[in-house]
């Protein structure tokens, strides 16, 4: 997954448009240099406090061939122009309209951007400079600061001089917090006495799988899934590969935020979400799970894959959806991703909103070993069969798509495997991906869930955290550090996409073992969880009934 910088998180980003803002007819506009030098040079406890962005709007590439000479070409112009040293590491810097597959003022294409720069900062926290006044207006829709230049070589047109970017930057740096809370916020990491920053690392683990793994490591801060935890940074670079799907370890950011409660309010309630909302069955939610944990195995490669694969088609179709199927590679048996789509009754071309879970199962023993998945998740795969059911006979506009993946647990590989298949418009059009991952084990005296994103996927977030005020009793956390499931895939390209698991999932010892039955589920809260989804769903795919939270779910692109 990209991840910021080691040990280095800038405060805010700086995101240009190229032509007309900073070059005109090939030639650096005059001030500019100056310009991204001071930006450059801004410093905040001794490290750079601001990272600087392009996002340009190109042809479309004719094919991948084409795609790689554009890229070329603008790598070229900056070297030119003298200023590729600002936006380093180019891969990352640099966002230009055939890579995403939409140009501006497509939320997407911002999306992009801030995404590959820096993935837990905000649009709260970033400055857009352009000419284009219709670009300054749809970054500030999305909640950038956006700062109207005069265009080059234009004395009379309106706008502002370039160097008036500085004082906004500086305003926007001193206005953000140094007070963010890691795990509990600083004084925790004081009061355990931790170490210099240079040997915190975040590890985010399914279950206790890093504990398992590493009892050796010095836990610092423990909130079940995530951990704050000692180690010397030669031994974490020879860990840091090595977790699979179980964990991952990275550098402890520097103030962003790992889990908060969810601050949301309730929202409207609408007819048309309640009655899909009072459609979802329990007694078929627990046939269904009943049905997927009866395998001996789920594993990717299996017989019994195959044929909880087949079976869940079947349901998908009686439900009225086309299902189409997709072969993983790299796992083995006849391992595929089942697909399920509904089309909208909106005009064409219609935006998308995902229902995910993986239909795998896995039990750490080995391939033989009985892996029942009931919570890791039969759980989750049964709720999309719910939410197939309970959008039934629902109006939509917006297109609806289900996935069950294979290769989950050996490493993410069916929900890799489809982001990679898709084309970059076929991606702008995901409005959000719900992903289900582990929605019926009960870890915590209330019922409780964690919604985990990126920045990129906030309004999604803060849309679900509505969702349940509005039409659960769940308690909520956000958790802004994704890892471990297939919502990664999707952040790691811009989409908008988050995980909605237990809460305190990290408390669950069953996970990966023969333990995980049935039996020791909750169905309640699973149906809670699902009440929370399906509504989020209905509402999404009927844009004007979503909450007033959720601007930019419905901005035109
Ligand atoms: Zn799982």
């Amino acid at each position: 997954m990209s991840l910021p910088d080691q040990g280095v998180r800038a405060m805010v980003m700086v995101l240009f448009d190229l032509g007309e803002t900073l070059e005109s007819d090939g030639v650096l506009r005059a001030g500019a240099l100056e310009v991204l030098q001071e930006l450059a040079d801004l410093r905040r406890d001794g490290r750079p406090a601001a990272v600087l962005g392009l996002l340009s709007d190109t042809r479309t590439p004719a094919g991948p061939d084409d795609l790689a000479a554009i890229v070329a070409e603008y790598r070229a112009l900056l070297d030119e122009l003298g200023i590729r040293r600002f936006f380093q590491p180019f891969s990352r810097r640099v966002t230009l309209s055939a890579q995403v597959g939409v140009g501006k003022p497509a939320a997407a294409a911002f999306r992009a951007a801030v995404a590959r720069a820096d993935p837990t900062l905000g649009f709260a926290d970033v400055v857009f400079v352009t000419e284009n006044p219709d670009h300054v207006r749809a970054a500030r829709v999305l909640g950038m600061t956006a700062v109207h230049v005069r265009p080059a070589g234009s004395p009379g047109a309106g706008g502002a001089e370039l160097p008036a970017v500085l004082p906004v930057v500086r305003d926007l740096l001193a206005a953000a917090s140094d007070d963010v809370p890691v795990l509990g916020g600083d004084r925790a990491l004081a009061s355990v006495g931790a170490p210099a920053g240079e040997r915190l690392f975040l590890v985010v683990q399914n279950g206790r799988l890093f504990q398992v793994d590493h009892p050796e490591v010095p836990v610092l801060l423990d909130t079940g899934r995530h951990l704050v935890v000692d180690l010397e940074p030669e031994v974490a670079q020879e860990l840091e590969d090595s977790g699979g799907a179980c964990w991952t370890l990275r550098p402890l950011p520097v103030g962003p935020v790992v889990t908060t409660p969810a601050a949301s309010g309730r929202g409207p309630e609408t007819e048309a979400v309640r009655r899909c909302v009072d459609q979802l069955s329990r007694d078929r939610f627990a046939a269904d799970l009943a049905t997927l944990a009866g395998h001996a195995t789920r594993h990717s490669a299996s017989a019994d894959f195959d044929a909880a694969a087949t079976w869940a088609a079947a349901q998908l179709a009686e439900a009225g959806f086309a299902v189409t199927t997709q072969p993983v590679p790299r796992v083995g048996g006849r391992c595929r991703n089942v697909i399920a789509d509904r089309p909208g009754t909106g005009p064409a071309p219609r935006d998308v909103v995902l229902v995910t879970a993986h239909l795998d199962s896995v039990n750490l023993r080995g391939p033989e070993a009985p892996a029942p998945g009931a919570d890791d998740n039969a759980s989750g795969s049964a709720g999309v069969l719910a939410i197939a059911r309970a959008l039934d006979g629902a109006e939509t506009e917006l297109d609806l798509r289900l996935v069950l993946f294979g290769g989950e647990e050996q490493g993410l590989f069916g929900s890799s495997h489809h982001v990679a298949g898709l084309t970059g418009a076929e991606r702008a059009r995901i409005r959000a991906v719900v992903n289900m991952d582990m929605i019926a084990g009960l870890n915590t005296a209330v019922r409780g869930v964690l919604l985990e994103g990126a920045a990129v996927s906030r309004t999604v977030l803060d849309a679900l955290a509505e969702a349940a005020a509005t039409y659960t009793g769940l308690a909520v956390s956000i958790g802004l550090s994704p890892a471990n499931s297939d919502h990664v895939p999707f952040i790691d390209v811009g989409v908008p996409a988050v995980l909605t698991i237990e809460g305190a999932d990290g408390t669950n010892r069953r996970v990966h073992t023969e333990r995980d039955t049935v039996a020791e589920l909750d169905l309640d809260l699973a149906m809670e969880i699902l009440r929370m989804n399906v509504a989020f769903v209905a509402g999404a795919l009927v844009p004007a009934s979503v909450g007033a939270g959720s601007r930019e779910l419905v901005t035109p692109r």
